[in-house]
């Protein structure tokens, strides 16, 4: 960057927009998988859309590339700066600007955590039903640039379903204002949809207006065991039959991740005993707690009766509910303990996903001596988490790994990607999930909004004859 770039930028933002040399902490360059190789010597810190837009105006014209952050804890290495990339943090631009309880709708900047807002919407009887493990870090910009998921998928949809406006700052500082607060809008493209999901690789969201729900009455979750895969998804369509739009949550746990958890969080109550081939929690929520109690109790009933399942705990109190979840949200914690574990986030049709579990089994112990795999997921998303870890021996090359699962993931026409997105990790085996004339019409539409190669640059793909040809491969996936 030149002399001259710099001294643009920082009369521009003032002396609260920016650090340099030393004050540049290593968050700006850590995420969950560790700390990045490059040590930015200068990162801006925005206040506002208008400001962005001037900054964006000075980079575009000095061909400056940026990385985008917001709260650091993507999974894929997007948000760590490569080469001379300036970060752009977004921690000064963390406000409500407002709750609107007419349309049920949150107006927020992009870098207001995830929990504020669903602090926010619960103070005032709603629900922001968007929900994962980092949500006291993590930023809404964050969660819609990358489309986060988790754990309400199946009844709420992704980031992208919660999203009413957006508004973003493209790569020459156009300000693209699309924050309208209705549902339907057929007025030409949906634009806000190029920036949802795209991880900052064609515009940075800067504002959002956050769709609602009215907060339910009743909470309810059941820990349960089933006697084989086949089991599983009947009880699941057992529970959509009975409980309709009020089912919440479906996780699947295999045994080993359950065992796994079990041993290595000691702060996690096993709720059924270690003896099943597969645990499920299911949750409900609803309107009329007692009447949601019963119905729940009688739907669980009926696939003990039938076989679905072959044991069942139901929570009869908020702490039995946390009890439960806790198990669920201590897989994270339980994989990390295991040795050099590469973890995975793909999505299959769930037909296919007994076939998957039975053939990677194969292909494992076939060419990667003694690993050990664990496999839970979103399966009323098709979205399942796999972990292989090493076993007594020296771990396989994490390359050998990746080829073998995203080889079988391909094979079976599923995502390499459900929910944590592309960033740096997984853009080397993102042809084995999109075909040629699915990649070439994201590099145009790449190309036609950040011709310079500006934002992002490499994320999710590299684009020819530009700086985003960085080949860097992160330290860990999980
Ligand atoms: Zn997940």
């Amino acid at each position: 960057m030149s002399d001259e770039l710099l001294d643009s930028l920082k009369n521009l933002v003032g002396k609260n927009g920016y650090l340099e040399a030393g004050d540049v902490g290593e968050r700006y360059y850590t995420d969950p998988r560790g700390t990045g190789d490059v040590q930015p010597a200068f990162v801006l810190r925005p206040s506002t859309a208008g400001e962005l837009s001037d900054i964006m105006k000075l980079c575009h014209a000095a061909a400056q590339p940026v990385v985008a952050q917001g709260g650091m804890t993507g999974l894929v290495g997007g948000g760590k700066p490569l080469g001379d990339e300036i970060p752009i943090s977004f921690e000064r631009m963390n406000r409500i600007e407002e709750l609107d309880t007419k349309t049920n709708t949150m107006t927020v900047q992009c870098g207001t955590p995830l929990q504020t807002i669903q602090d926010h919407a619960d103070q005032h009887d709603l629900l922001f039903p968007l929900d994962l493990g980092s949500r006291g870090s993590c930023t809404i910009g964050g969660n819609l640039s990358t489309n986060a998921g988790g754990n309400r998928v199946i009844r709420y949809g992704m980031a992208r379903d919660l999203v009413l406006g957006v508004e973003a700052v493209l790569s020459d500082g156009t300000i693209v204002s699309s924050m309208n607060k209705f549902v339907k809008n057929n007025a030409g493209y949906d634009l806000k949809q190029l920036f949802i999901g795209s991880e900052g690789t064609l515009g940075l969201i800067t504002r959002a207006t956050l769709r609602l729900h009215r907060k339910p009455r009743s909470q309810i979750v059941g820990f349960c065991a089933a006697p084989g895969f086949d089991a599983v998804v009947d009880f699941m369509h057992h529970m959509q039959s009975a409980m309709g739009g009020n089912l919440s949550a479906f996780e699947v746990m295999w045994t080993s991740v359950y065992h796994a958890i079990i041993d290595a969080v000691p702060t996690v109550k096993a709720p059924l005993s270690r003896d099943y081939p597969f645990y499920i929690l299911v949750e409900v929520m609803g309107g009329r707690p007692e009447h949601d109690q019963h119905v729940f109790e009688t739907t669980l009933n009926e696939a003990l009766e039938t076989g679905l399942i072959v044991d069942a705990i139901i929570s009869k109190s908020q702490s039995d509910v946390d009890d439960f979840w806790r198990v669920r949200d201590s897989m994270a914690e339980a994989m990390s303990k295991q040795h050099s574990p590469v973890g995975f986030d793909i999505s299959l049709s769930i037909g296919d996903m007994e076939v998957f579990a039975a053939e990677i089994d194969k292909r494992l112990a076939a060419s990667c001596n003694g690993v050990r795999h664990f496999i839970g997921g979103h399966l009323g998303d098709g979205n399942l988490h796999l972990v292989v870890a090493a076993g007594e021996s020296d771990p396989p090359p994490r390359e050998q790994i990746e080829s073998l699962v995203y080889g079988l993931t391909g094979e079976l026409k599923g995502s390499i990607s459900a929910e944590h997105g592309i960033g740096m990790m997984k853009r080397s085996h993102l042809h084995q999930s999109r075909n040629p004339a699915e990649l070439a019409l994201m590099r145009t539409l790449k190309n036609s909004l950040d011709p310079k190669c500006l934002l992002n640059p490499g994320r999710i793909f590299e684009m020819p004859g530009t700086n985003a040809t960085d080949s860097t491969h992160s330290s860990e996936l999980l």
